[in-house]
């Protein structure tokens, strides 16, 4: 049954009337509503109102978690992204590509431990053709043709557009072509790196010039099109202001609705498959260490520091403001802490009314942030990770396995349960042979590590979305 939601523009964001009905499906909020709610509502009743929305869709009873392996298959990178520690130029001495048989062999390591999934990201390598992926996607299929290959992301997509030069008289047409060749290869979903945050002045302050926001969503429609289900992504907590957020929470809804809405609108041909759409947001404060955007002083360190946040000045809630409109603007951070991340988190559950999943990150902020997250809206803890090489590029990451996931999600009052790529549930862990049950000690439990790409690694695990480009 499909029913569109009301909006009630003149209501105050933080009318309990219009958050019951918003709880309940009937209303969306307005960006102006959802900025006033991040502005001014109270952190524990912010929490309340979001995880009443999670129980609405989600229910009481399981949280869910996903095996999969992040899998950098070059460091490679044309793009000079100012958050990033993981790019290298093809001339650095630790810059890599993985050979075939290197990326088979990570892949059944993952089978062997249950793993449903890959996470197949790398950097913008320009001496890599096509069918250097075409192949090595047919490879992977031919060998593990149960493994879901959820790969690559817009930024990436725009550059192969760039390094391919494929047929079509829009980006859109362009792009569709690169992704049907890859899907038909073996690629199965398109993940939602490099989000960061839509906003043009943000944007080409951070980085990840080539991919602006509508190159960003385009893609994503692409992927939609041709039947995939996708993920968005947002990373917070640098330069922008609180309205930058909720304008990119506010695109990502619109799209979702285009992409919901398409297989009955022009937009889906005749005879073509049904269109997917996004399963998924997941947002995470930026991390600093190694970054070029982490040297950029804190907002306040300087005596001349005064007044408005200078990200807050130049935001407006349709993502077009003036970057003049504050001289210190990309100048001056303003970091993240516990309490901002689960404020953002928990206003993307009531604001996206339209996407299923809302992710929790653990790999930034730590277990147990991650686990009151599952308080906050979220309804899935990420991904079980054996490796992971972006974000521990960039400083504190932290290493959960199966078992310590699903201890945390138990104590936070809920089954686990292991999905898949589109959330179907695998296995509810009722048992007591789950995996968290059936550790007899948990002072003697270590965490089981694999190998990342650089030895010594500061940390294996990731998450679905955390990952360059
Ligand atoms: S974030 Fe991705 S695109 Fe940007 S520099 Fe790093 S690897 Fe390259």
């Amino acid at each position: 049954m499909h029913h569109s939601p009301e909006v009630h523009p003149t209501l105050s964001g933080l009318d309990t009337g219009l958050l019951s009905a918003v709880v309940a499906g009937h209303a969306r909020l307005t960006p102006a509503q959802g900025l006033q709610i991040f502005r001014e509502m109270p952190t524990p009743e912010l929490g309340r109102w979001a995880d009443a929305r999670c129980r609405a869709i989600h229910g009481d009873t399981y949280r869910t978690y996903v095996i999969d392996r992040n899998i950098n298959y070059t460091n490679v990178c044309t793009a000079k992204c100012t958050f990033c520690a993981f790019r290298r130029d093809a001339t650095d001495h630790d810059a890599y590509t993985l050979e075939y048989e290197q990326l088979l062999e990570k892949i059944q390591q993952l089978v062997d431990i249950g793993g449903t999934q890959i996470l197949m990201q790398g950097g913008m390598n320009p001496n890599l053709p096509l069918d250097w992926y075409l192949e090595l996607l047919a490879a992977i299929k031919s060998r593990f043709p149960q493994v879901h290959v959820h790969a690559f992301s817009p930024p990436e997509m725009i550059e192969f557009v760039n390094f391919f030069d494929p047929p079509g008289d829009s980006l859109y047409a362009k792009i569709r072509w690169v992704l049907a060749k890859l899907q038909a290869a073996g690629m199965d979903s398109l993940p939602g790196g490099g989000g960061e945050i839509f906003a043009g002045p943000v944007r080409r302050k951070i980085g990840l010039g080539k991919c602006d926001q509508t190159a960003w969503l385009t893609t994503m429609y692409a992927a939609h099109s041709l039947g995939m289900f996708t993920s968005a992504t947002m990373m917070f907590g640098h330069i922008e202001g609180y309205a930058d957020r909720v304008h990119h929470m506010d695109m990502v809804r619109r799209w979702q609705d285009r992409a919901l809405h398409a297989n009955t609108s022009e937009d889906r041909e005749e005879g073509s498959v049904p269109f997917g759409h996004y399963k998924a947001f997941i947002s995470w404060p930026f991390q600093r260490d190694n970054t070029p955007l982490g040297r950029v002083k804190d907002w306040g360190a300087q005596p001349t520091d005064s007044g408005e946040f200078p990200g807050d000045v130049v935001a407006t809630l349709n993502g077009d403001g003036d970057p003049k409109a504050h001289p210190e603007f990309g100048r001056r951070l303003r970091t993240s802490g516990t309490v901002d991340y689960l404020r953002t988190q928990a206003l993307s559950r009531l604001f996206i009314d339209n996407v299923y999943s809302i992710g929790a990150s653990w790999v930034t902020m730590g277990p147990h942030v991650g686990q009151t997250a599952l308080t906050y809206g979220a309804n899935d803890m990420g991904s079980v990770m054996m490796e992971e090489n972006v974000v521990s590029s960039a400083g504190t990451t932290y290493c959960l396995d199966e078992a310590v996931i699903c201890r945390l999600i138990r104590e936070a009052g809920y089954t686990p349960a292991q999905r898949n790529n589109v959330y179907d549930l695998l296995r509810l862990h009722t048992e007591p042979t789950s995996p968290d049950l059936a550790v007899s000690d948990w002072s003697t439990h270590r965490l089981k590590r694999l190998h990342a790409e650089k030895e010594p690694a500061t940390a294996e695990l990731s998450i679905e979305g955390a990952a360059p480009a």
